[in-house]
């Protein structure tokens, strides 16, 4: 009996020993396969635990701390070197529902008049004074939260101003919440490819000639850094904001997130108005740029054009950075301006009036 037992057992050890050596060949390729191709994905709260890195890009850019809780992995797009990877269709990147944000404290409208259903730039309108007729003036600071002592002038401004935060500003959430309390209104600056390129608009800039699936992608990264904004407006963007199709998958994000839209006009060519029309977003156009010299005569000149503007027109929006002149004119101008009659508003109530008109 022993004899017959020893080549039976024997053979056994021969068949584990084979199943152990495909286990290992398995194994090992399927941990080099992990370790060499690259994964695509679109869960927004995906974090690899490494520093942001954009080397198709300005690395500078990547320095900008960004929201811990946020997508710090989308900061980093797919190494296209690498084996490419099939991207989702369009129709395929997750988008986010129009989640109601948290009213905020300074809401326009009376807190009955708004619910669950009512659009994000309602809900997290900033306070305006009822329409009574007097001439309407909206100051947007914009490029707001990467300076952050310039940003904290900014939010220090003593009447309702909107301000404008990048998308890749730093501790943007804390920032948000420091603007909301003193009464402001947020909108959120997204980077647009300009027409010279020697200018850099930033990380994951919306551009002309991307595909479907990554200009998609990039927007959904941009409206996803922080809540509690009414809309965006462009950051550079003659190039972009000139091109219907890109601005066409734009405002149906937004409208998807009952957002509105204010064309900075960098360009005569924007087509930005016409497709947030088309697509059925609230919006209004930039009318004067405060500081494209940052200069104290001409930030006042520029003041004096947004009053004429104004009462030509009933409303007027006006454009400015958070430098620190441009903040010590507003200071001075905006208690002389109220005296002259005219009402500063947020940015939502221009374009509520615009509605209807
Ligand atoms: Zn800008």
């Amino acid at each position: 009996m022993p004899k017959k037992r020893a080549p039976w057992s024997t053979r056994r050890y021969l068949v584990l020993a084979g199943a152990v050596l495909t286990f290992a060949s398995v194994a090992m390729i399927t941990g080099i396969y992990a370790r060499t191709v690259p994964t695509v994905s679109a869960d927004v709260t995906m974090s690899r635990g490494e520093p942001a890195s954009t080397s198709w890009e300005k690395p500078a850019w990547a320095v900008w701390p960004l929201p811990q809780n946020r997508v710090a992995a989308q900061m980093e797009p797919p190494d296209l070197t690498l084996v490419p990877q099939p991207l989702p269709p369009p129709a395929a990147v997750p988008v986010v529902p129009p989640t109601p944000p948290s009213v905020s404290p300074a809401a326009a409208v009376p807190a009955a008049v708004l619910g669950p259903t009512s659009p994000a730039w309602r809900l997290n309108a900033g306070k305006a004074s009822a329409d009574d007729g007097r001439p309407m003036i909206a100051i947007l600071i914009d490029d707001v939260g990467v300076a952050r002592q310039n940003a904290e002038l900014a939010i220090a401004l003593d009447a309702p101003v909107t301000l404008s935060f990048m998308t890749y500003a730093s501790d943007a959430p804390a920032q948000v919440a420091a603007a909301r309390a003193r009464g402001h209104e947020i909108m959120l600056h997204v980077p647009m490819e300009p027409l010279d390129h020697r200018e850099d608009p930033g990380p994951n800039p919306l551009a002309v000639g991307l595909a479907p699936a990554e200009l998609s992608r990039r927007i959904v990264w941009s409206l996803g850094r922080f809540d509690g904004f009414v809309g965006i407006n462009n950051h550079m963007g003659s190039r972009f904001t000139a091109d219907p199709d890109g601005m066409s998958m734009l405002m149906e994000a937004l409208k998807r997130r009952g957002l509105l839209f204010v064309d900075s006009r960098t360009t005569a060519s924007t087509v930005g108005t016409e497709m947030a029309r088309r697509h059925g977003v609230p919006t209004a156009s930039r009318d004067v740029f405060l500081d494209n010299e940052v200069d104290t005569g001409d930030i006042e000149a520029r003041l004096a054009e947004t009053e004429r503007r104004a009462r030509a027109q009933g409303a007027a929006i006006a454009i400015g950075h958070p430098h620190p002149e441009t903040i010590a004119t507003l200071r001075r101008w905006i208690p002389q301006a109220q005296a002259r009659g005219f009402v500063l508003v947020p940015v939502s109530a221009v374009v509520a009036r615009g509605l209807t008109d």
